[in-house]
């Protein structure tokens, strides 16, 4: 059986129809395509033994010096490196506190959120036991009214680096330098930053202590992989909170062929040169923009911005829109043949195709139907 042969057999097997993911890396529509270096260290790591904690601590280094960062370390998803951002905050290495974990009574455990930076996924840093003290308001947040929220129980200062977040913050430079005339680490999370590359370190230059970053979006490691990157000290302070260890993060394992995947992931994604990548998915987003621009009510365009890590090919739904919602189409095209997944998780009314998880003979099918699914819906209204 060929390979085709065997993806039907699975699909078949299975009886859950596939996706083409045009609507990019998230967690519901399965990450990103893990590149073949990925696979082919993944099946050469199932075939070992180690001793997990030698290997973490080399996987670390490996990503360090592979991304430009002093210290990193592997986490189950960047999801679970808020978690152990947390963790490290709380107990700062001392083994008395990391054992109690996530029972955080008689300790300091206060994290400070500022309002616009709460999201769907902030209570991860809650799960070690912190509590948020949250400042700011839904317009916004100044500097003072930060520094005036820590006290003796505060342990750390959170920074969300996202499309999500409009606005109207303190900036992490600022950030940073308040909470470091504090003793206070800046933990942020960049899960879905990358591109661009030099996101790696930014963060970091900017003052964070701790960074995490999704292995399973664009970096197209093991779906279920994370980094986290930072000073040696808080990496390390993260690390012992983190399986293999009988800590709050046990339940966080990542197997060694995750890890290894992830070293090989990051390593690939580093050596691509992102000028021609970009020009490559603009290209191909221009295409698919070409074909919708004349429909009564759309604005279609290419983006590539602060909300769109990348090319993507947007339509706008503009006020002249009398066709049906932006989820009706969505839907549509995830029910039709072959399925379609385009993302609605724009901040404005608008529909996007990502190309990062477009494999080779998909776009043309993305372009028509994409193409047939807003003509008829503007002729609908
Ligand atoms: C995707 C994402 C996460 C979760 O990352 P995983 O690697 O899926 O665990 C966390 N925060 C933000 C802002 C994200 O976009």
């Amino acid at each position: 059986m060929g390979e085709q042969g065997r993806a039907a057999a699975l699909v078949k097997r299975f009886g859950v129809a596939p996706i083409i993911n045009a609507g990019g890396p998230n967690t519901l529509h399965a990450g990103s395509r893990p590149r073949d270096e990925v696979l082919a260290a993944m099946v050469e790591a199932a075939g070992l033994f180690f001793r997990m904690d030698e290997l973490v601590l080399r996987a670390g280094e490996m990503i360090a010096a592979a991304v430009g960062a002093e210290a990193a370390t592997v986490t189950a998803g960047a999801g679970s490196g808020l978690t152990l951002q947390s963790a490290a905050a709380i107990t700062r290495g001392d083994p008395e506190k990391i054992a109690r974990l996530p029972d955080t009574r008689r300790m300091p455990n206060e994290l400070i959120i500022q309002r616009r930076h709460r999201f769907v996924y902030d209570h991860l840093y809650l799960t070690p036991g912190a509590k948020f003290v949250e400042v700011g308001d839904a317009s916004g947040c100044v500097p003072d009214e930060l520094e005036a929220a820590i006290t003796d129980r505060t342990v750390g200062l959170i920074h969300l680096e996202s499309s999500f977040k409009q606005g109207g913050s303190v900036p992490l430079p600022t950030l940073a330098e308040i909470a470091h005339r504090h003793d206070l680490p800046v933990l942020c999370d960049a899960a879905s930053r990358l591109p661009p590359r030099s996101n790696l370190t930014k963060f970091l230059d900017e003052g964070a202590d701790l960074v995490s970053f999704s292995g399973g979006k664009a970096v197209r490691g093991p779906q279920s992989t994370g980094i986290l990157l930072g000073t040696k000290e808080w990496v390390e302070w993260a690390r012992l909170n983190n399986a293999p260890n009988a800590t709050v993060g046990r339940a966080m394992k990542v197997s060694r062929e995750e890890i290894v995947g992830l070293v090989a992931a990051v390593e690939a994604f580093v050596a691509v040169d992102e000028a021609a990548e970009m020009a490559e998915y603009r290209e191909q987003m221009q295409m698919i923009v070409d074909r919708i621009s004349d429909i009564p009510g759309l604005r279609a365009v290419v983006e590539h911005n602060f909300d769109h890590v990348m090319p993507h090919a947007v339509a706008y739904l503009t006020p002249a829109w009398r066709g049906p919602s932006r989820e009706t189409i969505h839907a549509r095209l995830l029910a039709g043949t072959p399925r379609i997944y385009v993302s609605i998780f724009g901040v404005s009314d608008e529909i996007y195709v990502d190309p990062l998880n477009i494999q080779p003979g998909e776009l043309e099918i993305v372009a028509q139907r994409f193409e047939e699914e807003l003509r008829a819906a503007a002729a609908e209204g």
